[in-house]
């Protein structure tokens, strides 16, 4: 396979002295370079990295990686544009986002392309995740409805009133996994509450992004409002440093997720940073058993695995031989490919050799393989691994307590309820837990004692959709409020307290 390899590039056009890439051939790929100020300007550094199809293993292009230098250029354009766009009233802030909203539909064909393309989802899954960010779209709309701020006469004659100010110039660092849909939950929100925005979007998907920006400038966001910087770890570090970016969101892995929240907050920077994830579901003994193995295939499988919202581990209360059988028959039909109803590609070579290593220790651990779809992995033209179904006997299995981020199921019998609800409490992450059954009752016990932030009773990705707001707890979780809905309008604003009187009062009481 590839390895993905740096280069080093004068002006826009890439320097062939360099040995490997004259090696290469693939001089032709497009450049992703930094979008600042509306124009894409290539990074001071003029380093860039491969960009790689996990569905053919090529190189498709080559995506900036930027420094410092690059951030302070996108934080001081980012902070002349605020002083305008922050002033606009919310009604006239919403015009081009709603122009957005129409614009991204328009688009949806060329957008799911490209999505398949970098990230290696199905065409199904790609347009779902292009229509699930033009809900977060929709609710940014509705923001002159919902961003009303209170009054109260506090005493005679004395009024209090509070409204929302923007924060200022917020920076927002996504994950590879969805890369339209990740940006989505912050962006349209964070410009309509009046911030200014620059992304850092995955270095490993970086062209959606590339695409959808056209977009904002055509729907009539003015230059500064909506800025992309991309690159990797330093990019990351000056927007958390940088004094001139007063908020910082990030979705990723659990280890920089708490790195960045300790950054930002030794800066008393306002911070929210999503994690990852290890999500249980509970099959009771009363469950549909049809409904339940449909929805857990999908859980566990949807987007190869790779959702802070999969299925990781199912745990069954008491033996269930037959749901066991329907789920290894329904995942035993997953054929691998990029159509719909089609298992895609992981993302890179790493992320097998992740996956591969967790099945093969299971196995030594003692586990048994219900499916073992390692061998999808010869597939020479992407970096496919089929659905696996591992059978644990030991509670204590490696398997059952880090997050493999592919399409596995670990499987553990537990004997009550009780015994379910304990497993997944001692788990550090937080995000998702779902219960399969047929009962009211247990659906009511289980959605009160689960530890994580959000809950599914017979759906196994249980996201909550616009006007409610996304987000776990524990290691899957630093920082404070939700991603999307009014979470998210209450991270992008600031309350302002403004307290007025006019005149003496008339009346004289206790109080005055
Ligand atoms: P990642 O943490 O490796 O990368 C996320 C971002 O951080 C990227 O932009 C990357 O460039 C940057 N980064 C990587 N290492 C860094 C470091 N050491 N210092 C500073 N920045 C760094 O995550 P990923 O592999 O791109 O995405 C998968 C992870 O994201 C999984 O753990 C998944 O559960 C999680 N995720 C969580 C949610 C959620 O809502 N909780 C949603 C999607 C994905």
């Amino acid at each position: 396979s590839l390895a993905q390899t740096r280069y080093f590039v004068r002006s826009n056009s890439l320097d062939h002295s360099y040995s490997q890439m004259s090696e290469r051939k693939d001089a032709d790929v497009p450049l992703v370079n930094n979008w600042i100020n509306g124009k894409w300007v290539p990074p001071s550094t003029n380093e860039y990295l491969d960009v790689i199809s996990p569905s053919t293993k090529k190189v498709i292009a080559k995506v900036a990686l930027s420094g410092p230098e690059d951030v302070q250029a996108a934080v001081d354009v980012a902070k002349k544009a605020f002083e305008i766009w922050g002033s606009w009233p919310v009604k006239k802030r919403v015009v081009p986002i709603i122009k957005l909203h129409s614009l991204l539909i328009d688009n949806y064909s060329k957008i799911i392309e490209i999505i398949m393309l970098e990230h290696g989802k199905n065409r199904a899954e790609a347009h779902g995740e292009i229509a699930k960010a033009n809900e977060t779209v929709e609710w940014a709309m509705s923001l002159p409805q919902l961003i009303q701020g209170r009054v109260l006469e506090v005493s005679t004659g004395v009024e209090c009133k509070e409204i929302r100010m923007p924060v200022g110039v917020c920076a927002n660092i996504v994950p590879f996994n969805f890369p339209a849909m990740v940006p989505f939950w912050t962006l349209p929100i964070c410009i309509a509450c009046g911030n200014c925005y620059i992304l850092k979007p995955s270095e490993k998907v970086p062209l959606t992004m590339q695409f959808i920006a056209g977009l904002i400038k055509e729907a009539g966001v003015p230059d500064g409002v909506f800025q992309i910087v991309n690159g990797a770890i330093p990019v990351v570090n000056a927007l958390c440093d940088s004094p001139g970016i007063d908020c910082v969101s990030f979705v990723g892995s659990s280890k920089v997720a708490e790195i960045v929240a300790k950054r930002c907050r030794a800066l008393n920077k306002r911070v929210l940073a999503l994690g990852g994830a290890k999500n249980h579901l509970v099959s009771m003994p009363d469950c549909d058993i049809e409904l339940a193995a449909q929805d857990i295939v999908n859980s566990y499988s949807g987007c190869s695995g790779q959702r802070c919202m999969a299925a990781s581990t199912l745990l069954t209360v008491g033996d269930q031989p037959d749901l066991l059988k329907a789920i290894v028959e329904k995942s035993k039909q997953l054929t691998p490919g990029c159509e719909a109803r089609q298992l895609g590609p992981v993302i890179d070579q790493a992320a097998i050799d992740r996956i591969s290593m967790y099945i093969e220790k299971s196995v030594a651990e003692g586990a048994t393989l219900l499916l073992d779809g390692r061998s999808w992995m010869n597939n020479k033209n992407g970096y496919y691994i089929g659905a696996t179904i591992i059978q644990h006997t030991n509670p204590k299995d490696s398997a059952l307590h880090v997050e493999i981020f592919g399409p596995v199921l670990s499987v553990l019998k537990v004997n009550s309820r009780e015994e379910a609800v304990a497993f997944e409490n001692a788990n550090p992450y937080g995000n998702a837990a779902a219960v399969y059954t047929t009962k009211g009752e247990h659906a009511q016990w289980f959605q009160t004692r689960f530890s994580a932030g959000m809950i599914g009773v017979n759906i196994g990705v249980p996201v909550p959709r616009e006007p409610f707001s996304f987000g776990g707890c524990n290691k899957s979780k630093f920082g404070d409020f939700d991603i999307t809905g009014d979470g998210a309008m209450e991270f992008f604003t600031l309350r302002r307290k403004i307290t007025t009187k006019w005149a003496a009062p008339k009346e004289r009481t206790w109080l005055n």
